[in-house]
């Protein structure tokens, strides 16, 4: 099985929904509970299929990824997360050293 590249990931119905969801549930909208959302995109090493985990709420920008969900005959092929803080208001939107190292 090939490692996807940020493409493949892209591209993926599954992948897409996910990070639909997470921006909604980041609240980007409501400055008093926006907050950071995101999880684990997962592949089947059998039949390359990509599920995805998400992680309990994070903070106002803050996620802790460290510990995804084992699942079963699956590896962890990627991670995401939001930054629903605007750049308006002084936010970096782009990733930060730590997102960097991360992926
Ligand atoms: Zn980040």
């Amino acid at each position: 099985m090939q490692t996807p590249t940020t493409i493949d990931l892209a591209n993926e119905p599954v992948v897409q929904q996910a990070l639909e969801d997470a921006w909604a549930d980041s609240l980007p909208g409501d400055p008093g509970r926006r907050h950071e959302e995101g999880g684990w995109v997962y592949r089947d090493t059998t039949t390359a299929a990509f599920t995805v985990r998400r992680a309990p709420a994070g903070g106002r920008a803050t996620l802790d990824l460290n510990t995804p969900p084992v699942v079963v005959g699956a590896v962890v092929v990627a991670t995401f997360h939001t930054h629903p803080n605007p750049s308006a208001e002084g936010w970096e939107p782009g990733p930060s050293a730590g997102d960097t190292r991360s992926a």
